[in-house]
């Protein structure tokens, strides 16, 4: 009978940011990426009858149809044998097979569950690679060092585990296809141009409720591959393409089948972003793309990727939930604030001094008037709104009011365009009511973007 099987890695971000240092990140991306490859390969030739076997495979899983259940076995031997090889036994890959049986959308269905309770059954029983005898590897700390090997930049040799000499030889062959304009060896790289100087923009870009538009399909076999390639196909083109126009240093860190994380120099992030959608939405596939919503963490190079990593995941979750629109949060994060960045904005009063996070139009808007403002606003009359924005409510109304009669005509109403656009509430000018029925202000993210953002 012929069969659905499933492969999909387990935890592939922890893998893939295990190891701080670019090189060695790099690498373990590079490596996933291979194993994806690899196994489309694979799951080809073990069905040559079928032109197109392969369902789905980006992001870490792989979906694929075969004759019998003995090849389905077989691809399922063989890709845990390759994950094993390839990482070192860092990262594993967990798989499941169903019947293949009609209705197809049936099938799917029971081929994630399946594969949801072989992941839950796993992670009793994940192997420990240290022993309290062996020296620890050096860049990742996690596994036992097994061999010396001099960095060809560095030249310095280090102790590494099996892992991640794999992810350091592999960082070498890989290095010039994803960074042909320049030999970064390090974020600092990126962020060296960077304006202001030294400040880094993790984005993490994500599709919203894949599954549920799927879903709402109802689909075949022949839509589900085709909108598995058009959404993986939607997300690296638009990447790429706004990768080129910010036209400075830049690394994908990851890109997955709807997901992506890319490390840009901070004032790029509204061209990038803006580059992004235009390409995403400029798709021509009869039907909208589902929308898409993005976390970016700015802050100085020289903070740990992990930490990069946690607040742009955090902040992604919170530009989820603004539905049915794309959406942007971001952050700018200063060493003393580590902790919750989300948790943290909420004043005692209940009101918040940021509006984030914001839909991505309506933010494109607010970054194209804070230009304005900067033209025609001295900087410590904007700069001073920071501080406004942290009084209590009606001492803000105050300050800001006799801020308005100290600037020019012109200056008033950008101001009120854009710390108040449209309608108010509260009877006031400098707070806004969203939503979902939060009072916030705009103002402090005024002064923030004015650093940050360099709209062309
Ligand atoms: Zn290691």
């Amino acid at each position: 009978m012929p069969c659905l099987v499933i492969a999909d890695a387990d935890a592939i971000q922890d893998y893939v940011f295990a190891c701080h240092e670019l090189k060695l990140l790099r690498g373990g991306s590079g490596i996933q990426t291979g194993l994806m490859a690899e196994l489309k390969r694979l799951a080809k030739h073990l069905n040559p009858a079928r032109k197109h076997s392969v369902l789905r495979a980006n992001g870490g899983t792989i979906i694929a149809e075969f004759p019998n259940k003995a090849a389905g076995e077989k691809f399922r031997r063989e890709a845990s044998r390759l994950f094993r090889e390839r990482t070192g036994s860092a990262a594993t890959v967990t798989t499941a097979h169903v019947p293949d049986t009609a209705p197809f959308d049936k099938c799917i269905e029971d081929l994630y569950s399946r594969l949801a309770m072989k992941k839950r059954w796993r992670l009793a029983s994940e192997p420990v690679g240290k022993t309290p005898y062996s020296a620890s590897c050096q860049a990742c700390g996690m596994f036992a060092a097994r061999e010396s090997l001099a960095d060809e930049d560095s030249r310095v040799p280090r102790v590494l585990c099996l892992a991640c000499c794999l992810r350091l030889t592999n960082s070498r062959g890989i290095r010039y296809r994803l960074n042909p304009r320049r030999h970064l060896t390090t974020l600092e790289g990126i962020a060296e141009r960077a304006k202001p100087a030294n400040f880094l923009a993790i984005v993490y870009i994500d599709i919203d409720r894949l599954g549920e538009f799927m879903n709402g399909k109802k689909y075949s076999k022949t839509a589900y591959r085709a909108w598995s390639a058009r959404i993986d196909f939607s997300v690296r083109r638009s990447i790429e393409t706004a990768r080129r126009v910010i036209d400075a240093p830049s690394e994908a860190l990851l890109i997955g089948g709807d997901d992506a994380m890319v490390a840009i120099p901070a004032g790029c992030l509204y061209e990038f972003l803006k580059a992004f959608r235009a390409r995403y939405r400029g798709n021509h596939y009869g039907t909208e793309l589902p929308t898409f919503s993005v976390g970016a963490a700015i802050a100085n190079s020289h903070f740990p990727i992990t930490e990069f990593r946690r607040i742009a995941s955090d902040l992604l979750r919170s530009a989820k939930t603004l539905r049915e629109f794309d959406s942007v949060d971001y952050e700018i994060v200063t060493s003393s604030m580590t902790g919750k960045v989300i948790e943290d904005r909420s004043r005692a009063d209940g009101r918040f001094r940021t509006a984030k996070p914001y839909h991505l139009e309506e933010w494109f808007r607010f970054c194209r008037s804070a230009l304005d403002v900067k033209r025609e606003v001295p900087a410590s009359q904007v700069k001073a709104l920071y501080r406004i924005a942290n009084e209590g409510p009606l001492q803000a109304e105050l300050e800001y009011d006799y801020l308005l009669t100290r600037v020019s005509v012109q200056a008033r109403a950008y101001l009120k365009q854009i710390i108040a656009p449209g309608e108010t509430v509260l009877d006031t000018r400098f707070w806004l009511m969203k939503p979902n029925g939060a009072v916030c202000t705009r103002a402090a993210d005024l002064v923030e973007i004015q650093d940050f953002v360099n709209v062309a």
